[in-house]
């Protein structure tokens, strides 16, 4: 089996942002906004009484990040990828100002194996040479030097993968099926 390079997604790809970026809007704000009312990247177009900043300054403080749950099935699966030998880096794009408590309330609690020489912040993953990305975001996906599993999320349920390079998967089994096939080829 070829030993891979993975590029892995924090938010919506192992980490449920936007079940917990939704709940704590509702709870300030009042709205009954729903997880799958998200159709776009944008998540204040779900929320069409507020503004922009009042969405998205939600996920800016600090504690914020004691709600977010990780995806069901993610750290078995990065912890398999990393015993079968590949090497496995989390990439997100995420603000400054959110790494640490990302880190410390998230990734370090809930994915204790990894640690901080796997983490890559970049505010453009497409620089980043590995050999797959797993990334719920289409962006991110179109362009860029690796191998694309589009993890499905309410955001790009829109999106059309025929006639692309990019892969759906429903959820991490799908995923790791789909990562180690690639494995295995040649
Ligand atoms: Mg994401």
């Amino acid at each position: 089996m070829k030993k891979l390079t993975i590029l892995v997604d924090m938010d919506d790809t192992i980490e449920q942002l936007l079940n917990a970026w939704i709940a704590a809007v509702n709870s300030k704000f009042g709205t009954a906004v729903t997880y799958d009312d998200i159709k776009s990247w944008d998540v204040s177009e779900a929320f069409p009484g507020l503004s922009r900043s009042d969405v998205y300054d939600v996920i800016m403080e600090d504690d914020f990040w004691d709600s977010v749950e990780p995806v069901p099935g993610a750290a078995e699966a990065l912890r398999r990828f990393m015993d079968e030998g590949h090497r496995v880096y989390i990439v997100t794009a995420t603000p400054y100002q959110s790494v640490k408590p990302k880190m410390e309330k998230h990734l370090f609690r809930y994915f204790p194996f990894l640690s901080w020489d796997q983490v890559i912040i970049t505010s453009n993953k497409h620089l980043i040479a590995g050999d797959v990305l797993i990334d719920d975001g289409v962006h991110n996906l179109t362009g860029g030097v690796y191998r694309k599993i589009l993890m499905d999320s309410a955001n790009n349920r829109a999106f059309d993968t025929s006639g692309t390079d990019i892969t759906r998967v429903m959820d991490w089994d799908e995923a790791v099926k789909a990562v180690e096939a690639m494995a295995a080829e040649e």
